[in-house]
Parts: structure tokens; sequence; C-alpha cells
């Protein structure tokens, strides 16, 4: 039984746990990290696996909360990530681990994770095209990544859910595409929209595929039903209309912010705790870790940082007030 909830003072229950377990990326993707220049985590900046076992163990005992992502960067590029995913797994039987990542190393990797506790998986996915796949993710990784996919669903992480980032000109014309890839194989595909926090500061608001018009794009040919949940969360979800396996939804961060709704906060790296994705502030918790202090302290302080959740960070983008964060995607844990 948790001791207790992290609440905010707009009233939000924080229990969605986002874990970055790397700043370092096989990737370059255009929306998310530069080509080079990005200064890398040194090895002990980065927390290790008891420093993450310890303060998940917070969350989850001490403030309920049920669901982690291990994410990054790409998260099996950290060694013996599997490892990890089993110390967290261990913490509460029933605990919703889930994994963001681009997919390349599952082949290897999936049914190592699998048996170590994960429980699904997000995959990215931003074309169905070989060399644009090499255009985005500035590497040639498409037939990899594919097989990552299968490897995933073989291993039993079900569902397989898909992100793509749609950017208008660049890989728009394939949403109905992988609508119908989302209805032949069962997956979720989730549109993104994407969000001003590229390493490379190319965001501008004309490169933003609203979610709306991706949905009128996809309900041409394929009609969609709402599929509501209990637990409200930033994605709008659907379900086809005739009955077809597989899933839609939408994350409209920038045309429909759901700041409102927030469950999230995340953990970087380095043991920066973000109570959102356009905070500009951060809790270090890597040093007061280090230091020695008990468990109850460490909450405190984490109480103190959600407490202190700002309203909506995305409420912001495209006015005059929006002020982008220093860290890009990669660096914050999408
Ligand atoms: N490397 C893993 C991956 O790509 O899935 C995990 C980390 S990545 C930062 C997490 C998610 O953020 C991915 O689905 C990625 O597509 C998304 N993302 C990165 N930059 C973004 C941006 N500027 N706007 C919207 N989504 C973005
Ligand atoms: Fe790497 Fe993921 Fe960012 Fe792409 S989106 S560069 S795979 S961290």
């Amino acid at each position: 039984m948790a001791a207790s909830t992290l609440i905010d003072s707009f009233g939000r229950v924080a229990d969605d746990l986002r874990i970055s377990v790397t700043d370092r990326c096989n990737f370059r993707c255009v929306y998310c990290m530069p080509y080079e220049g990005l200064k890398w985590l040194k090895r002990e900046e980065i927390l290790r696996f008891e420093e993450i076992q310890r303060l998940a163990r917070i969350f989850v005992e001490h403030y309920g909360v049920r669901t982690i992502r291990i994410t990054g960067g790409e998260p099996l590029v950290r060694a013996n990530i599997e490892e990890l995913v089993g110390m967290v797994a261990s913490l509460r039987p029933d605990l919703d681990i889930t994994m963001t990542t681009n997919g390349v190393l599952l082949g290897s990797k999936a049914q190592r994770l699998a048996e170590a506790g994960l429980k699904r998986i997000n995959i990215s996915l931003d074309t169905l095209h070989i060399d644009r796949f090499q255009e985005i993710a500035r590497v040639d990784a498409f037939a990899k990544t594919m097989a990552g996919i299968e490897a995933a669903e073989a291993a039993g992480l079900r569902p397989i859910k898909l992100n793509m980032v749609v950017m208008k000109g660049v890989n728009d014309d394939e949403v109905v595409d992988f609508a119908r890839l989302a209805r032949d194989k069962g997956y979720e595909v989730r549109f993104i929209e994407f969000m001003p926090l590229d390493g490379d500061g190319i965001w501008r608001p004309e490169l933003v595929v609203p979610s709306l018009r991706i949905q009128e794009s996809i309900e041409d040919q394929f009609p969609l039903v709402a599929a509501p949940e209990a637990r409200p969360g930033p994605a709008v979800k659907f379900k086809f209309a005739d009955g077809a396996p597989g899933g839609i939804g939408f994350i409209s961060s920038v045309s429909q912010a759901f700041c409102d709704t927030c469950n999230r906060i995340r953990l970087t790296a380095e043991g920066g705790l973000r109570t959102c994705l356009f905070s500009l502030r951060e809790t270090p918790l890597r040093d007061l870790m280090r230091s020695g202090v008990s468990d109850d302290h460490i909450g405190r302080v984490i109480e103190s940082a959600i407490w202190a959740k700002e309203e909506g960070g995305a409420l912001q983008i495209g006015t005059e007030g929006y002020v982008k964060p220093e860290k890009s995607m990669s660096q914050i844990g999408g």
C-alpha cells in the first residue's frame, strides 16, 4: 500500500514515471538530436542501476507510481539493460513496466527483456520507406528496425505500439499507410505532433501536422470510433469502426495540450527530476542520494518538486511566451 500520492498544486496526481537510462543514441533523428556536437554525460554522471532501482522503489512503494517507462536516448544501448528491467520489475509484481525504443537492437534483446519482466513496448517508426528512413534517422537501419518490431511481437510484448512523429512535407503522406499497417498487424499506432524539443532547432509551427488533420485523412479510408480509457492519458485513442484489429492514438502536445490531466514525471539519465517535458528547471536527485540521505529525505524533496509542477509547459508553444528548454528530447527522456 502506498503511503501517499504525489500531488501537485493544481490537484493532478503523478503516477506515471519515465526513467531515462542514457543520453546516448545509435540514431540521429532530425526531430530529436543534432547530427554531431552533443556533449555526452560522463559515466559517473549517469545513475547506476542500483540508484535507479532505489528511486523507482521510493516512487512505487511510497507514492503509488504504477507505470514505469524506460527510455532515453536509446535505452537499448545501455549495457545489460535487461538487468535493470528485472530489478525494477522485482519491486512489485503488478508494476506496468514498458519501454520506448527505436527498435534497432530488439532483434537480439526482445526475448531477454520480456523474460526480465518488460510488459509492453513502444517502438518509434516514422516511415515505411527505406530511403526516407535514412533521411529521418540518419542511419541505414530500416530492415533491422522492422526485424526488431517482429522480434518484439514474437517475444510476446503486446500490444506493440508504434510511435510516429509526423512532420509536414517529410512523412505526412504516410499516415494512411501507417493506419493500414495497424489494421494488418494489430498494432497500435500513435501519431505524435512534432514538438519544439529538437536539438537542431529546426522546429517551426508550419512543420506540425495537427492531429485532427491526420484523423481526417485516415477516416477518409478507415472510419474510426473513440476508444475511451478508464485512466485518462495523453493519447486520444480510437479503434477501427469496422472491427479490424489494431488501433490509432494521437498525442497532440502542440495543437491540444493535455496539461490539465498530465500524470507524468521524468527522471533524466543523470538523476534530474522533471515535472514537465517543457520544464525550465530540474530537481537534481543524484548527488543528494549519493550524499547518504534517507529515503524519507529524498521523498520530501520529490514531494515538493511535484507540488511545484508547472500548470502547463506545452500550453505556451506557438506563443511569444514559449521558452525552449536547454535540453533536447534525447537528453530529457521522451
Ligand atoms: N530512442 C527511443 C525512441 O526513439 O523511441 C526513446 C527516446 S525518444 C526521445 C522517445 C520518443 O520521443 C520517440 O517516440 C520519439 O519519436 C519522440 N520524439 C523525439 N523528439 C521529438 C520531438 N521533437 N517531437 C515529438 N516527439 C519526439
Ligand atoms: Fe535517438 Fe530516439 Fe532521439 Fe531518434 S528519437 S535520435 S532514436 S533518442
